[in-house]
């Protein structure tokens, strides 16, 4: 088990002469079982935060913290079982199969998941798609795929990217229900979101406007 809290994050990008605060003193804790749903207009620095958390970017200013049993770890240096990311543009693999991207996390690690990646990709609807590769597959299609990868080895701390925003109501319903699931089983789940069906699973709903973030649905 093990939640993550940032204090005062700062993320800044030179655009031009101009430069972009995309985070402007970001404190935030998630934590274990927790799913904490993060709304905000485009461009608003959703996917910037959850860059900064997986370790993708480096923050200008203020820190990032892991705790419990992932205590004094750095995000960059975790694998697919203890920090999982469904990436806003997906990131599959275009010459593996899309049941072999599920398994990619699982290869890594040396463990056979195939039990797991069946019942997941059967979960999502995906079963008959199992061979095709991710250009033979619609985009929501595809991100139910990077969903299913992201889940495959139970991870401690799950960050999503808009992960329903390709999905009609039922497969947006069967994501967030299995979202939801991981977090009832102890992840610390931070879901970017437009979706009030994810509203309505989150423990908690944060605005973010501007690179800054306030408590509750934005009004
Ligand atoms: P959101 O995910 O909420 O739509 P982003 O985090 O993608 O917002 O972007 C926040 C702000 O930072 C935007 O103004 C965006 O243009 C800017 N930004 C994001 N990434 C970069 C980058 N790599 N270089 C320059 N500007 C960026
Ligand atoms: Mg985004």
């Amino acid at each position: 088990m093990s939640g993550f809290r940032t204090t005062g994050l700062v993320k800044r990008f030179a655009r031009g002469v101009e430069t972009v605060t995309a985070l402007d003193g970001v404190d935030l804790a998630v934590a274990p079982g927790e799913f904490v749903a993060l709304v905000g207009p485009s461009g608003s620095g959703k996917s910037t935060l959850l860059a900064v958390l997986c370790g993708w970017e480096t923050p200008d200013e203020g820190a990032l913290t892991l705790d419990g049993d992932l205590a004094g770890r750095r995000p960059d240096a975790l694998g697919w079982a203890e920090l999982a990311l469904v990436p806003q543009a997906l990131g599959l693999v275009a010459d593996l199969s899309l049941a072999d991207n599920v398994l990619l996390p699982a290869r890594l690690r040396g463990v056979d998941e195939h039990d797991r990646a069946g019942e997941l990709l059967a979960g999502f609807g995906l079963a008959h798609l199992a061979d095709r590769y991710p250009h033979q597959a619609s985009l929501g299609e595809q991100q139910r795929v990077a969903v299913a990868r992201a889940l495959l080895l139970r991870p401690a701390v799950l960050l999503a990217d808009e992960p329903t925003a390709h999905q009609d109501r039922g497969h947006a319903d069967r994501l967030l229900d299995a979202v939801r699931q991981r977090a009832d089983d102890g992840a610390a789940v931070l879901l970017a979101t437009h979706d009030e069906l994810a509203w309505a699973r989150a423990d908690r709903v944060l605005s973010m406007r501007d690179g800054r973030l306030t408590e509750g649905a934005p009004s």
